[in-house]
């Protein structure tokens, strides 16, 4: 045993091997000790290898997920070996002492998972694969609980934007792959050859050529190829769902990088869970696959007008009438998740349920397509979708006269097809309910004939059917000449066979043996008639989330008093009325209100500045504003009055200075990565809001960046932007920089107490309210006052000095030094102008900014 025991290990590699032994999965050796500290089980031993005893430990097959998803939870893998032959086979294979064979047959692994135990609902699992080739990379995803299946090309600098998009639970990359993400796991090279890759696909889907997904590069053929060759592996030969690949490019969507996604609190909260996060702001959605769909329009808003119009007409109709948004909300309710039900059929692992469940979501969509089909002015997107959700009327109902209205999962036991479907397998049935009944008057004659009236007919697992009297009549029946045989005395009983009793018994089991394989077999008819039909049945999944996250969107948008957005061709932004959703549903909880603001942004007035006390809702405003941008691009409806704008290319948020400790980079580096990241990418199409840069350093260097960086964007970048300050001297930038405002969240003293307005207004705030928001936030009133002290002081000594910002009346313009003819000899003249931006690692924008600040 331990040689073949080995020998799957080795197969295994460094997944954790499931050692199937009967009734349980065995682990042994590192695993079992892996195993038994994660899972908090018992860590026994058996056996000697090399003199040594082997740790074991052990989980029972039935309960065998819910250790599987503790154990993925945990970031491991595991391979699962079965027996691959029954212990009879074996015997008649080589003898009575022949080990049971057994094989690998499956890997469980975080990204080719299909169990809905193992998985949320509500998110998509991803598995990403990515290959470079030149200054390319292409990128594999595919979720294959549903069959989602996409490839995209994108240069080197938008890798790490499309990884936070889609958010994988698992990546896989090319051996010895530079720069590689976190935590991704090699593969051998040989897997993700382009060539091979193309094959692979064309083999899939049986293409002769590829031109119907769209012109693939090498790159994305060859990360394909990658990612068909694991998710090979993985099955061990089973291919799960896949449907034919969507080309995506990187243009057809808004990008956002990570630490943006991060800052606005996108997909997960300041704690990490979904809990404050935008998603669970806006999701109303009723079903699993729409609140993936909206996670996965959140992740990916569009950059094409007219399909955001056609999702946000949709989310209108629902918007407009109330009660077919509830009647159809109340539908969705009933219906269950059809596409994971499906990833799991493809998957080979389909159970009766799962047939079942695409039965009662076909149905329902059924009912949904004639509810939705009778409504009027049905707009454009709802016409192309009501007909996916149509075609299955054969196949529902035929499923329906087949199967019984809540089929098991397991199939052991049978009873999921239905009476009536099948004579035959009712006869069968029909003699096993006759021999039960046989039994049971059997049971009342041998209690008349032996006087016993506690006398008993019973059946276990061990023994079958046998005839059971309480220990005191034992005798009576083991008398020679009684008819009864014995088979096991017991504490308190004792029990019998009899000639009768065991023909009624042969005759039972048959039956029901016959009777559990003749459902197996129609399982299996059923199952190919899903394969048959997959890809409709999964447009009609499509449709249904989709219909999900529209109608969801609507209540959303009624609940919050939202607008629908509108687009313009000018880069413009502008926001009447609007509202940070989150912070405002956390206010309405505690009875605040949220004070709404405006923002417009046009090319000539395209960068704001925003100054204000702390706590004043400066980071509230960028980022609300930011957020609509967002939402109104994923095709909803948006927390405002009006909204316009012209399309975001790149969304750029460095709000807040979060520390980055674990991954070694310092508060004031990480924000410097960040907005390097800003200066070398953000476009005349790009929304950009900056919180506090330069926050992180000293007051000289600090106002020195800010204002470089405010020049930069304005110059170079000009793009919208968003730009927060307690600089008080950068107010002097709107002197120079044209497409420059000065705007301040308002703040009054009354009687002495600071009190905050959340409003925003023009021009710049008259003052810095520092130690008045330190009272506010309660510092004992002997430090307030020394700090007032301290402060006429330092502004005695400013007004006399000229300030912090003394010498900055007579520096160039930023323009001017972009332009070679005009410079002047200054050393920070000609380091900016030597400077490329786009081509400035992070370290060097660093080791710049200490020079910078030698030179200021
Ligand atoms: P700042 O960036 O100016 O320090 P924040 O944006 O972090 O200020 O806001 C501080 C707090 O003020 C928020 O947590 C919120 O409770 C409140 N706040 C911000 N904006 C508003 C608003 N528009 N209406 C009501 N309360 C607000």
């Amino acid at each position: 045993m331990m040689v073949q025991y080995l020998g799957l290990k080795a197969k295994a590699g460094d997944c954790l091997l499931f050692y199937r032994m009967g009734d349980f999965f065995e682990l042994f050796f590192d695993d079992a000790r892996v195993a038994s500290a994660t899972l908090d089980i018992a860590l026994t031993s058996r056996g000697e290898h090399d003199g040594n005893p082997i740790p074991m430990c052990g989980v029972p097959v039935h309960a065998a997920e819910g250790y599987l998803a503790r154990l993925i939870k945990a970031g491991h893998r595991v391979a699962i070996a079965e027996q691959t032959e029954s212990p009879e086979e074996a015997r008649a294979r080589g003898g009575s002492k022949t080990l049971v064979a057994r094989d690998i047959i499956r890997f469980v692994t975080a990204g080719t998972l299909t169990e809905d135990s193992l998985l949320d609902s509500w998110a998509s699992n991803m598995l990403v694969a990515v290959s470079a080739i030149g200054d390319s990379v292409g990128i594999a995803a595919a979720d294959i609980s549903t069959g989602h299946f996409e490839l995209v090309n994108v240069p080197h600098g938008a890798l790490e934007a499309e990884l936070a998009r889609l958010a994988a639970s698992e990546i896989i990359v090319t051996d010895g792959f530079i720069g590689a993400p976190l935590g991704a796991i090699q593969r051998p090279n040989a897997e993700f050859d382009s060539l091979a890759g193309e094959q692979s696909l064309k083999q899939l889907f049986m293409l002769s050529t590829l031109e119907t997904i769209g012109a693939l590069t090498r790159a994305e053929l060859s990360a394909a190829g990658g990612l068909l060759a694991y998710l090979g592996h993985v099955g061990q030969g089973t291919m799960p769902f896949l449907k034919l690949p969507l080309h995506r490019e990187v243009h057809d969507h808004l990008l956002i990088d990570q630490a943006t996604r991060d800052s606005l609190e996108v997909n997960s909260g300041t704690k990490g869970g979904r809990a404050g996060s935008l998603l669970a702001e806006v999701d109303r959605t009723i079903t699993g696959a729409g609140a993936r769909q909206l996670a996965t329009d959140l992740a990916a808003p569009l950059m094409d007008k007219a399909r955001i119009d056609a999702r946000l007409s949709l989310v209108q109709w629902f918007h407009d009438a109330p009660l077919l948004r509830d009647a159809i909300r109340m539908a969705l309710r009933q219906l269950p998740d059809i596409a994971r039900a499906l990833g799991r059929v493809v998957a080979g692992r389909g159970s009766p349920r799962d047939v079942g469940q695409i039965r009662d979501g076909l149905n329902g969509a059924r009912t949904l397509r004639e509810r939705l089909g009778n409504a009027d002015d049905r707009p454009l997107l709802l016409d192309q979708l009501l007909p996916s959700l149509d075609g299955h009327g054969a196949m529902v109902d035929l499923f329906t006269r087949a199967l019984v209205a809540a089929p098991p999962t397991d199939t052991g036991q049978g009873g999921y097809i239905a009476e009536g479907y099948d004579a035959a397998l009712d006869s069968l049935r029909l003699a096993g309910r006759d021999g039960r009944h046989a039994i049971a008057q059997m049971e009342a004659r041998y209690r008349a004939l032996t006087g016993i009236s506690a006398l008993k007919i019973r059946h276990n697992a061990v023994l079958g059917y046998f005839v059971e009297v309480p220990a005191k009549y034992g005798d009576a029946l083991l008398a020679p000449g009684s008819g009864f045989t014995h088979r096991q005395t017991m504490a308190g009983a004792v029990r019998f066979n009899s000639p009768e009793l065991h023909e009624e018994a042969v005759r039972i089991t048959q039956a029901s043996g016959h009777a559990v394989a003749a459902e197996a077999a129609h399982l299996e008819e059923l199952i190919v008639y899903v394969l048959d039909r997959r890809d409709a049945i999964s447009a009609s999944a499509e449709a249904l989330a989709r219909i999900d996250v529209a109608a969801a969107l609507a209540e959303r948008a009624v609940e919050g008093g939202w607008c629908r957005p509108t687009f313009s061709d000018s880069p413009e932004l502008h926001i009447d009325g609007g509202r940070h959703p989150v912070v405002e549903s956390a206010l309405s909880k505690s009875g605040d209100r949220f004070i709404a603001n405006d923002c417009t942004l046009t090319p000539d007035r395209r960068l704001w500045l925003v100054s204000g006390p702390n706590m004043g809702g400066k980071s509230t405003f960028l980022r609300q504003n930011a957020l609509i941008v967002l939402l109104a691009q994923a095709g909803s409806y948006v927390p405002a009055s009006v909204a316009r704008l012209g399309l975001v290319d790149r969304l750029f948020s460095r709000v807040g200075a979060s520390d980055n400790l674990a991954r070694g980079r310092s508060t004031f580096m990480v924000e410097m990565v960040e907005t390097a990241a800003i200066l070398a990418q953000a476009t005349p199409r790009s929304f950009v809001i900056l919180d506090e840069v330069g926050r992180g350093t000293s007051t000289y260097d600090g106002l020195a960046i800010a204002w470089a960086v405010v020049e930069g964007i304005h110059e170079k970048n000009r793009c919208r932007c968003l730009f927060a300050t307690h600089y008080h001297e950068l107010i002097r930038l709107a002197e120079s920089l044209d497409a420059l405002s000065l705007h301040h969240v308002r703040a009054k003293e009354y009687k002495g107490d600071l009190v905050l307005l959340h409003e925003l207004a023009e021009g710049p705030a008259d003052r810095s309210y520092g130690i008045a928001v330190a009272k506010l936030a309660g510092l004992p009133p002997s430090v307030i006052a020394r700090a007032q002290t301290v402060l006429s002081k330092l502004e005695k000594g400013r007004a006399e000095t000229g300030g912090l910002a003394a010498g900055l009346d007579d520096l160039p313009l930023f323009s001017a030094a972009l332009n070679l003819a005009e410079a002047r000899v200054d050393v920070l003249r000609d380091k900016l102008n030597g400077l490329d931006i786009d081509s400035l690692s992070p370290r060097a924008a660093l080791d710049l900014l200490y020079e910078l600040k030698r030179a200021a």
